[in-house]
């Protein structure tokens, strides 16, 4: 018999609660005070790697979980009801360059890298640059051989984790005239002279994640430290952002429901005409409607999530979930903003916080039209 998709088996099932525990205890009281900061707090990265929750997909056999993609999702979803920029972390790591360099990487890299990212070691994924976001196989950082090295040079944009990360997975090319088929992936690691982190974003939203610019100046790299084939970076590219979106979706899923909690415990007790908020049809409405978004948005994460640790085929999923999830995080965080009324649009309430927290949901890991793009082409092709 088919098992319902929101069914948890009971190793899922206890992984969420402990992450739930976790972000609740540990995640929720730091969120303000690190938006505010616009920083992350180093003791909830160590408490991270403490968890494991840097290395769900990483082998045992390399300190990590040993745990499927439909945990990385589970956990992205439960951390970013208490702090979306954390959650993001999270699902770089994880869904991005561990699933990189699991799927692509030769033995000698896992061993090397996986085993550095399980233990202390967070990662970052450059593919965009100034001229190259949606079009993003019109990057124009150049790799070109040196004896047994490459030396890359080039400025990516917007790389998330860059502030703390220790190892870099950069997109270069090493043909421009081949067009996408020039494209490579690299494993850099931090101290690698030439490697630069550059300016930090200050962001409308998820403010403790970093974003910033990383620039490469003849930065000298091994020839061994390419991920799959030389000229084949594009493959690694499109398909660790196919998974990744589904875990935007979650990190989308658990902000709305974040926002949809606190609207259902403010509407118990603010009390107005002489009731408590949640005692009106039109409040109990409003939040009927939030808790469908929700649903609707999560079981098509979980449906993509559980296709693609099925082997099944995914693509035209995952662009609906990150869509879908992306439009409903905004709706449900704006409804919550109403139903506190003035507050709600204070930095006391959460969901001031959460409100732009969703905005990047449209626009990471492929916007909204990008998206339309690829569930289009699915339909007519
Ligand atoms: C906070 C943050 C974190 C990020 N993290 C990372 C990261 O870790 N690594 C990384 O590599 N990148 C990262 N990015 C980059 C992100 O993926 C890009 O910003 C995104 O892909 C959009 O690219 P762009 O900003 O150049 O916008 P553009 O591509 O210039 O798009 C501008 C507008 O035009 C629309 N558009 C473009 N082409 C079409 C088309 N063909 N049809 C219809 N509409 C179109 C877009 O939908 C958008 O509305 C991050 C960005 C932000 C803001």
């Amino acid at each position: 018999m088919s098992t319902p998709l929101t069914r948890l088996s009971e190793e899922e099932s206890l992984f969420q609660l402990s992450v739930r525990r976790f972000a609740r205890e540990q995640i929720a009281p730091r969120a303000r005070e690190m938006d505010a900061k616009a920083a992350m707090d180093p003791a909830l990265l160590r408490q991270l790697f403490e968890l494991g929750l840097t290395a769900i997909e990483i082998p045992e056999e390399f300190g990590g979980q040993g745990g499927t993609f439909f945990q990385s999702i589970l956990a992205v979803e439960e951390i970013a009801v208490a702090d979306p920029g954390v959650a993001v972390l999270v699902d770089v790591q994880n869904t991005l360059v561990v699933s990189a360099i699991r799927d692509y990487g030769n033995s000698q890299q896992q061993r090397q890298f996986l085993s550095a990212l399980a233990k202390d070691t967070i990662g970052a994924y450059a593919l965009s640059e100034a001229n190259s976001g949606s079009d993003a196989f019109a990057l124009a950082t150049r790799a070109v051989p040196e004896g047994a090295d490459y030396l890359i040079t080039g400025r990516k944009l917007w790389i998330s984790n860059a502030a703390e990360a220790g190892l870099f997975l950069i997109f270069a090319t090493i043909n421009p005239e081949a067009g996408h088929r020039g494209i490579t992936c690299f494993v850099v690691e931090r101290e690698t002279p030439g490697l630069a982190v550059g300016r930090k974003e200050d962001k409308l939203g998820i403010r403790c994640s970093s974003t910033c610019e990383v620039v490469l100046d003849n930065c000298r790299v091994p020839a061994a430290n390419i991920l799959g084939e030389p000229g084949k970076g594009y493959k690694v590219a499109i398909e660790t952002l196919n998974g990744g979106r589904i875990a935007i979706g979650a990190q989308l899923v658990g902000l709305a429901d974040g926002a949809l909690h606190h609207a259902i415990g403010y509407a118990r007790q603010r009390r107005q005409f002489g009731k408590t908020i949640a005692e009106f049809q039109g409040i109990q409405f409003q939040l009927a409607e939030m808790a469908m978004h929700v649903e609707s948005a999560r079981l098509m994460v979980y449906n993509a999530a559980r296709l693609r640790d099925a082997g099944l085929p995914y693509v035209k999923e995952a662009a609906m979930a990150k869509l879908h999830s992306s439009l409903i995080a905004e709706d449900v965080a704006s409804q919550a903003v109403e139903i506190f009324g003035g507050i709600g649009f204070t930095k006391e309430c959460p969901v001031e916080k959460l409100y732009r927290d969703a905005k990047i949901g449209r626009i990471y890991e492929g916007t909204s039209n990008m998206q339309r793009l690829t569930i289009a082409k699915e339909l007519l092709s």
